[in-house]
Order: C-alpha cells, then sequence, then structure tokens
C-alpha cells in the first residue's frame, strides 16, 4: 500500500483505521485536520484543494517514509484530500502505529508539520462574501499569491524541491554538525516583527534555529517598508506576524514557526514565553521592553534587547539571573513611553535598525551556539553617524527592584545546577548518576569510559532524547565538559530538569586525580 495518497472523495477514516492495525504495536495515533468555517477573520464556506500530484506524492511518501526511520515505528500513512470539501470535512488524515505511544505522537507530529511544509499543495478558500483566495502557498512564496485577486493558475512549473543547505555554516570550526543540531534544537520568541525583527527573523530561519514564535499585534503599512523590506507594497494591510510567519515558511521550511498577532501584555506574556530558550526584544516600545526584562528576571530566561533611535542604538542581554544587571538595575526610574520617541514620531534611516537586527540575530546565534559574546553585564552602543562604538558597563544594582520581586518568586524551587564537579566517575556512580557520553565514536575507541554508559553523540542527541527518561538523574560526560554542558542545557529545554553536565569533563578528572 502507498503511504501517501490523494483522495477525491470523502476519507472513511474508521477504514483507513483499521488498516493500521498491528498486533505487535501498543500504540495507536492518529491526526485529523479539519475544515473549518473561518481562517484569519473571513468566513469561510468551503474549500479546495490543489495538488501537483506527481510530485507531491513523492514528497509525501519521502516524508513518510524519513517519520517511519526517524521514530522507529512500525507503520505510518497519509492521506491528503483533493478537489472540492465541505465545512467539516476531513482534509487530510495521518496514522502512526508504534511499539509505544511517544514514538507513535512524535511520529504523527512529524509527519503533519512537514506535510504542511513541504508538499506542494494550495488551498482555495471560498468567503462568506463571495469572495474566494488561495492561502498557505507556502511554495510559492510570492507577495502576490497572497492577494486574493491573485489567479493563482497552476500553469507555472513548480521547480524541484530544494531542501535547506546549512554547509556555509556548518564549514566554520566553531559551528559545525553540533552546532547545527544546537540550532535544530532551539527555540526563539520574537516580540516584534518590524524593522528590527524583520532581519532577526530571516537570519535565524535562514541558520535553521528549529522553533521560531512571532508575536506582533500591527498590520503592514506603507511607511515601513524603507526598514522592513521583507515585506512588499502588495502585503500593506495584513498582519505582520502572518506575513512574516508565511515568509520564515518559504525561506525556511523546516523551521516551525508560530504567529500571534497580539500585543504582548502581563495577562499573555508568560504563556507565549513557555517553551523558547530565548527572547529576542524586537519591539519599539518601553512598556513592552520592561515587561520582557521582567518576565526575564521571573523565568530566569535570557532576554536579548536592541533600541534603535534615528541613526544609533544599544543592545543589552539580560540572563534573567541574580548576578547579572537588568534593565531596571540600569534603568531605575522606568523610562516612560513618551520620553523617547519610537520610529513612527523621531524617524529613522532604514538600515539603521537592519544593523541592529542583524546584530541581535548574530548574538542571538553566538548565544545558542555556545560562542563568546556581548556580556550579560555590560551594554553596546553603537553611532552609525560617527561609526563609534562603545560597551558600557551595566551593574546589577543592589537595590534594583525588579531583581527583588523575581527573588522572592524563584526562592522555592531553585533550578539544579547545570554543571557538577566529582573528583572520579565512581563517585559520580555513587551518588546515582547515569552517565551520557558525548563524544564521538573515534573518541571514545581512544578513551573508553570505565563504567556503563549511553552512548549519544552531540548529532544524535535531540532525536535520541525521545528514549531516554526525563526523570532520570543523567550525568553528561565529554572530552572537556564543553560540549557536554550544552548538551545538558538542551536536555534541561526538552524537560530533562535533573540532568546535569560534568565540570571539565574527563580531561578535569585527570587533573584532579
Ligand atoms: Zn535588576
Amino acid at each position: 500500500m502507498k503511504t501517501f495518497l490523494f483522495s477525491t472523495s470523502p476519507l472513511d477514516t474508521a477504514a483507513l483505521q483499521r488498516d493500521m492495525r498491528d498486533v505487535t504495536c501498543g500504540g495507536f495515533a492518529a491526526f485529523e485536520g479539519w475544515v473549518r468555517n473561518h481562517n484569519e477573520g473571513l468566513d469561510v464556506t468551503r474549500l479546495e484543494y490543489e495538488a501537483f500530484a506527481e510530485l507531491a506524492e513523492k514528497e509525501g511518501a519521502r516524508i513518510v517514509d524519513e517519520a517511519i526511520a526517524r521514530f522507529g515505528v512500525t507503520r505510518a500513512a497519509c492521506v491528503h484530500r483533493v478537489g472540492s470539501l465541505a465545512l467539516g470535512d476531513v482534509a487530510v488524515w495521518v496514522g502512526v502505529s508504534a511499539a509505544h505511544r511517544d514514538e507513535a505522537f512524535r511520529a504523527c507530529r512529524y509527519i503533519i508539520d512537514e506535510v504542511k511544509h513541504r508538499v506542494p499543495i494550495w488551498k482555495k478558500e471560498h468567503y462568506v462574501n463571495g469572495d474566494s483566495g488561495w492561502v498557505n502557498c507556502e511554495r510559492c512564496a510570492m507577495p502576490a499569491a497572497h492577494t486574493h485577486e491573485h489567479d493563482h493558475a497552476h500553469g507555472h512549473a513548480h521547480p524541484q524541491v530544494h531542501t535547506p543547505d546549512y554547509s556555509r555554516q556548518i564549514a566554520l570550526r566553531e559551528v559545525g554538525m553540533e552546532g547545527q543540531a544546537r540550532l535544530r534544537g532551539a527555540s526563539v520568541l520574537v516580540v516584534g516583527a518590524g524593522g528590527l525583527g524583520v532581519p532577526v527573523l530571516q537570519y535565524l530561519a535562514g541558520a535553521g534555529v528549529g522553533r521560531l514564535g512571532i508575536v506582533d499585534a500591527d498590520r503592514l503599512e506603507p511607511s515601513n517598508l524603507h526598514r522592513q523590506t521583507w515585506y512588499a507594497l502588495a502585503d500593506c494591510g495584513r498582519e505582520k506576524s502572518t506575513l512574516a510567519a508565511e515568509r520564515v515558511r518559504a525561506l525556511n521550511p523546516e523551521v516551525r514557526v508560530e504567529s500571534h498577532t497580539l500585543r504582548l501584555d502581563d495577562s499573555n506574556a508568560e504563556r507565549l514565553a513557555a517553551g523558547h530558550d530565548l527572547i529576542l526584544d524586537c519591539s519599539d516600545n518601553f512598556a513592552t521592553k520592561f515587561l520582557l526584562n521582567d518576565l526575564a528576571l521571573r523565568l530566569r530566561k535570557p532576554v536579548l534587547f536592541a533600541s534603535v533611535y534615528q541613526y544609533e542604538g544599544q543592545l543589552q542581554l539580560v540572563r534573567g539571573d541574580d548576578a547579572t544587571a537588568c534593565l531596571r538595575c540600569v534603568w531605575p526610574e522606568a523610562t516612560r513611553d513618551g520620553l523617547v520617541g519610537n520610529c513612527a514620531e523621531a524617524g529613522v534611516l532604514g538600515p539603521v535598525p537592519g544593523v541592529f537586527g542583524s546584530l541581535q540575530a548574530l548574538e542571538a546565534l553566538k548565544l545558542l551556539l555556545g560562542l563568546p559574546g556581548l556580556a550579560a553585564d555590560e551594554m553596546l552602543i553603537f553611532d552609525l553617524i560617527s561609526l563609534h562604538t562603545q560597551r558600557l558597563r551595566a551593574r546589577r544594582a543592589a537595590d534594583c527592584d525588579a531583581h527583588r520581586r523575581a527573588g522572592a518568586a524563584v526562592a522555592a524551587p531553585a533550578p539544579v545546577e547545570l554543571e557538577v564537579r566529582f573528583a572520579s566517575l565512581t563517585e559520580a556512580q555513587a551518588a546515582g548518576y547515569t552517565f551520557i557520553d558525548v563524544r564521538d565514536a573515534r573518541e571514545r575507541a581512544d578513551e573508553p569510559l570505565p563504567s556503563a554508559a549511553i552512548h549519544l553523540p552531540m548529532s544524535k542527541l535531540l532525536i535520541e532524547a525521545a528514549t531516554l527518561d526525563a526523570g532520570m538523574r543523567y550525568l553528561l560526560v565529554c572530552a572537556t565538559g564543553k560540549r557536554s554542558a550544552a548538551a545538558a542545557s538542551l536536555l534541561r529545554s526538552q524537560g530533562f530538569s535533573e540532568c546535569r553536565s560534568l565540570q571539565g569533563g574527563l580531561k578535569g578528572l585527570k587533573a584532579t586525580a
């Protein structure tokens, strides 16, 4: 049986499920995508799907095969409707049978996400007002494809399906395959999809950061375009968060992107920040900046701030810990909005936010890759008229209100330190740790661990993390303690709250022996 199919008639999901039955499997997960009655504020009456069938079937089958290999599931299949669909119809069905439920869920999720991003399928929505429009045409990614009057005649040949290629950054010694895996495992929330957010999103998506969240409440205006050159004049009037998400998908379909059309406030900030490793402040107002500052301290999550004003700007990393400065340490009298103008009132040259957004993306990548960069206790100020740069010390103020409030809030569950020192592996074992050796095969052959260990090179870590028990006390080990620390922080972000890294690595053990 084909693992990826198109169907012109309504799907018999009961029959599809019967086909997936397997007595060797303990778990079955299915996903159904339904035709709903609204999209982006418009009332939808029915849908049409059109596919570039031959190419789409090949790519669809490839995705199902990838899911089977990647998650080790027993069976997987996906059926997609084409033609005319009514409200409530099942538009796409994914089923996965596996030995255990976790793989079944994950493979199911993988298939639906990849199908949405990679398979050339187009959707035409018919609206209550008699209008219709092609949507989700991520593959075309032409600005005109998103306007309602665009005639989406599929006479134009779709080029061969390309896949993202990170070879030019993997070639950097500091990045390599391990760095690429770290980026793929990373998740960044970008607040603001304007002058700063545009370069930030372009570079993070291009670099293959695995998941991007976009928050922006505004619609695109013609006056934005001199600095937000990712968008097109024809896009004016559309929500920037939606536009930015479309651009990200067109640039790199491997990125999981979520867009939120809303203004960040106390009621939603914590929920939006959840699950992201890093937050980038690309907003243009102080209310948002201070809200993010306080959130950084409360969640102990790093926020990288950028601000521009006319011809200059500044960059500051707030790590969210007790020891380093936050915005309120530096600006105790929180600058009220209006005191310093934003771009709308003060004016700005287009490349100025472009430079700072690029710097912000660069610092974000350095942070995710564990490269040295902007310290948490300094501020970079760059005047683009004189090209004069300054790095100012940002001191942690002893009487900082935000720090005091956050200290009280997080006093109870102190997070387990990421790194731990032991005199020997025997001592670590006695302390109840199970070892995970993240070195590659050659290093292990040269210097095997004396005790039992799970072998999990960095490149496999994220994929294989699913097979590990998040409640276990794992001690990650490498030669010097660097990679293991990176791996441990990666696992922490996946819910492994007890895992730690052997400080100094195996070299450190030898030095103390
Ligand atoms: Zn502070």
